[in-house]
């Protein structure tokens, strides 16, 4: 039996911190939205029971580091049974960008291996427990547009946002989540996203709305640290976006055009003065995460 599952990346239309916990966690009110840019993965069953990872990026772990790898294991965990199989990942998805791509990664593989087990739980069962593979991974199963309280994995799914032309660019620098999150100064900032608003512009079908209310509080630890986020910020705002920011904890910028050419050309610019070799023209995805 073989499987193919599109395991789909996601951006952050708005992100705010509402406080730190005792536990370290810092407590979030996010509107996350998948992408149509997408991992590939195929899953094929073993005679025995072990996990066989293969990637085309040779910067990935084939391990148990491999969040695949941990994803497969809180399913097995939970349903107290394994499956061996054989899985290859084509990867495409940014690496460390904030676009969640190891996260969806772990998704696709807990809903494959679910249903080549027959099953077991559902896929709201699988959504609550998603969470012990990674913060993001519940939300990864769900997919579309959605609203992100707790740590992650308050979902409420939320009206998708109306067609628009997205530029996706990971300059080449690596950003640390743990050293954005410890170097946020939650006191110091002087305003915070309005979440609630974009909620209604997005039940209002309203993109203007939407994008007029993109905001980002980890830009404020990020951009200072790595100006080129900014610089490319600059240059897709000059060429026509409605609006640009920082997805996650980044250092991924990702730009809403209502017109296709006008983000082609902000890519070129982009590729041009040497800000990013990973640059995409997508849009905003559907429901499903992974498909
Ligand atoms: P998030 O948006 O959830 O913070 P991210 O986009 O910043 O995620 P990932 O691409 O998920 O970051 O990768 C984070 C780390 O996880 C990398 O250092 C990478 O080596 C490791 N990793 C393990 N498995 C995977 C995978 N399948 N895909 C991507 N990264 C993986």
């Amino acid at each position: 039996m073989k499987l193919v599952k599109n395991a789909y990346a996601k951006i952050n239309l708005g992100l705010d911190v509402i406080r730190r916990r005792e536990d370290g966690y810092h407590e979030v009110k996010m509107v996350m939205q998948t992408v149509d840019l997408c991992d590939t993965l195929t899953f094929e069953r073993r005679e025995d029971e072990e996990l066989h990872i293969y990637t085309d990026n040779k910067k990935l772990p084939c391990d148990r580091h491999n969040l695949i790898y941990k994803g497969a294991m809180v399913l097995f965990e939970e349903t107290g049974s394994r499956m061996g199989a054989d899985i290859i990942l084509t990867k495409r998805i940014p690496i460390a960008a904030g676009m969640a791509g190891g996260s969806t990664d772990a998704a696709a593989a807990m809903l494959a291996l679910n249903e080549m087990m027959g099953q077991p739980l559902t896929k709201e069962k699988l959504m609550k427990i998603a969470v012990k593979a990674g913060a993001d991974v519940p939300y990864c199963i769900m997919g579309g547009t959605a609203l992100s309280e707790g740590i992650g994995e308050i979902l409420t799914p939320l009206t998708s946002p109306p067609k628009a032309h997205l530029l996706v660019a990971k300059p080449d620098i690596d950003v640390s989540t743990a050293f954005v999150y410890q170097n946020l100064r939650l006191q110091d900032l002087k305003k915070h996203p309005d979440i609630d608003g974009m909620v209604e512009a997005l039940k209002r079908g309203d993109l203007k709305g939407i994008t007029d209310r993109m905001e980002n509080v980890l830009e404020t630890v990020t951009i200072p640290a790595h100006p080129v986020i900014g610089e490319i910020k600059e240059i897709c705002r000059a060429k026509g976006a409605m609006n640009a920011l920082m997805s996650g904890s980044g250092p991924t910028v990702f730009a809403v055009f209502d017109q296709k050419d006008d983000a082609e050309r902000a890519g070129e610019k982009i590729r041009e003065r040497g800000l990013s070799q990973e640059v995409f023209v997508t849009g905003f995805a559907g429901t499903e995460g992974c498909v």
